[in-house]
């Protein structure tokens, strides 16, 4: 097998642009090719679509629920099976509207909004000055590959960055931006953002205009309606974060659990959102869903328990093999109004990258804030200290949806085989296949229909299966490529006789023959979770 470097059309056209601009057409082609293999494969589709679609918003289909099945079953088993001291919940969606008061979501969940006069497009203000920044980071970074290939072995990267003065400027002058701008966000000063974004001159990315409106704040939150009578109705607000469900029921489950600090909460759920630029599919939705912990800790241990909580949220990533130059961590400058320490584990998506997991050392001050609104006590009594206190909370937040899109643009490959057809495979983690075996008669006559589908009720308690007999053996075995699956099983007229099938490999697509009697053992082999599971100890 080799790999796909044939010169396309596109590429020929691209051969005429600038290196920079022919990286970024390919990464958004690359990026293209995930979207519509998403559709055509049942795993992402607009939602109501007939209706032209809503924006932001997705559904998923047969094959992506299975694999969003797959990821929260991975999330909750290594978070809430593997540790003693972490239970899990499902709290509702609609809370209290007071919740979103205490929690400060009324007042500060806003984004800086800017609009470009001339494309009458929207921005996120800070998202556009921390692209300018990116910018000036990989500027550093060329300098670094550019040196590392200079001296090869002899190079000392942390000495260069150390003494390099256009790295150490570029550097320099990222931070000064940064810590400008987080300085005017945190003074709500929204002309200095905008004087900012003028300073360094950044344009409308598609269109070069830098034509702007002035910077205003939005609040992300979707309000809805309790009650049947518009007078009685009550205000409420859509969640736009699954943690203060843990929050508001953090003594009930500590009461009935009797669990002694540290211990954890966990919860999988939606979360909404009113994104004032949501253009990168599943990365920026408007509904999307959230994978959250809390874990509660006494005062004064936070940043052991937070450093601790980065590292195994890193390790679970890894234990995926989307390779670990994919991820980096970002620790912020700009903290929320709740934490004392964040970070975000980011990944390299198709357009670069990106935050995927936040973790954030959110101190006393979500049950403080829901104390004081609540009037109810939410202390814990520290047998060991003796005294009643307010625990603080180390938080980790993943997006589903998010984790989703750096599977499927990680996995989708283009192969050129060796005989020079080709082929598209999506290598998930077995695990996480949506389809663990496709069960093929070679033929639906000569009794090979029945043979196979016996073996297919026979396997499926185990396994999500699908059982195909139409199309030649090859297109079935491409299909079962481009979707996942980790195996093919196909069933000739030798297996009537001496009770084997072959089996073929979706990653290798080395084809072996094996008794039907081990099925079962060697697609649990390949895609039990243990595979996962057991590289997070
Ligand atoms: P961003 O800076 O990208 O807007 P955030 O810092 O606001 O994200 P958090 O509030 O920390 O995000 O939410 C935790 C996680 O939820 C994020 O790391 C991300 O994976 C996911 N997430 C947040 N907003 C969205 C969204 N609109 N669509 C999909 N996933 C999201």
């Amino acid at each position: 097998m080799i790999s796909n470097n044939e010169f396309s059309n596109r590429d020929k056209n691209l051969y005429f642009c600038t290196s920079n601009q022919y990286f970024m057409a390919k990464q958004e082609d690359a990026f293209k090719k995930v979207v519509s293999h998403a559709k055509e494969y049942g795993f992402i589709f607009p939602s109501s679509e007939i209706y032209d679609g809503l924006s932001a918003v997705y559904d998923y289909g047969q094959n992506g629920a299975e694999l969003k099945n797959n990821i929260k079953q991975y999330w909750w088993k290594a978070m809430v099976q593997l540790n003693e001291n972490i239970v899990g919940i499902d709290s509702a969606i609609l809370m209290h509207p007071t919740t979103w008061k205490a929690s400060g979501h009324v007042d500060a969940f806003n984004d800086p909004l800017i609009d470009n006069k001339d494309s009458k497009k929207r921005f996120r203000a800070d998202v556009l000055i921390e692209d300018y920044c990116a910018k000036l980071e990989d500027k550093a970074q060329k300098e670094i590959d550019k040196a590392a290939k200079r001296f090869g072995d002899a190079f000392d990267k942390a000495q260069f960055e150390a003494t390099n003065s256009r790295v150490i400027d570029y550097r320099e002058k990222q931070k000064s931006i940064l810590s400008r701008m987080a300085q005017s966000l945190d003074n709500n000063d929204l002309a200095d953002v905008k004087a900012l974004i003028e300073e360094l001159e950044i344009a409308d990315p598609d269109t070069g205009s830098n034509n702007w409106t002035e910077v205003r704040q939005f609040n992300l939150m979707f309000g809805t309606k309790l009650g049947a009578s518009a007078e009685h109705a009550m205000d409420l607000y859509l969640r736009p974060e699954t943690a203060q469900g843990i929050f508001v029921n953090f003594l009930n489950v500590q009461k009935t659990s009797r669990h002694k600090l540290p211990f954890g909460i966990a919860q999988i759920g939606k979360a909404f959102r009113n994104e004032i630029v949501a253009r990168q599919f599943i990365f920026r939705m408007r509904e999307f869903e959230q994978m959250e912990m809390q874990f509660f800790v006494p005062p004064g241990t936070e940043l052991k328990f937070y450093e601790e909580w980065k590292q195994k949220r890193l390790n679970w990533h890894l234990a995926l093999g989307l390779g670990e130059e994919n991820y980096k961590f970002h620790d912020h400058q700009k903290l929320a109004h709740y934490a004392n320490a964040a970070a975000d584990i980011e990944f390299k998506f198709p357009f670069g990258f990106k935050e995927l997991e936040g973790i954030h050392s959110r101190t006393d001050f979500d049950l403080n804030a829901h104390e004081q609104h609540s009037g109810r006590k939410l202390q814990y009594f520290d047998p060991e200290r003796n005294e009643n206190y307010v625990p603080y909370v180390v938080e980790t937040s993943i997006g589903l949806d998010r984790l989703f899109l750096a599977l499927m643009s990680n996995c989708l490959k283009d192969e050129v085989l060796e005989d020079g057809s080709e082929r598209t495979v999506l290598s998930l983690p077995p695990a996480l296949a949506p389809v663990k075996a496709a069960i093929l008669p070679l033929m639906k006559k000569d009794g090979l229909g029945e043979y196979a589908e016996k073996i297919f009720d026979d396997l499926k308690y185990d396994f999500n299966l699908i059982y195909e007999d139409k199309d030649s053996i090859g297109k079935r075995y491409r299909r079962n490529d481009a979707l996942g699956t980790p195996y093919c099983i196909t069933v000739d007229h030798e297996s009537l006789s001496d009770h084997t099938v072959t089996l073929r490999d979706r990653d290798t697509m080395k084809q072996e023959r094996v008794a039907v009697s081990e099925l079962r053992r060697i697609i649990d082999e390949k895609t039990n979770f243990r595979n996962l599971l057991s590289q997070l100890s």
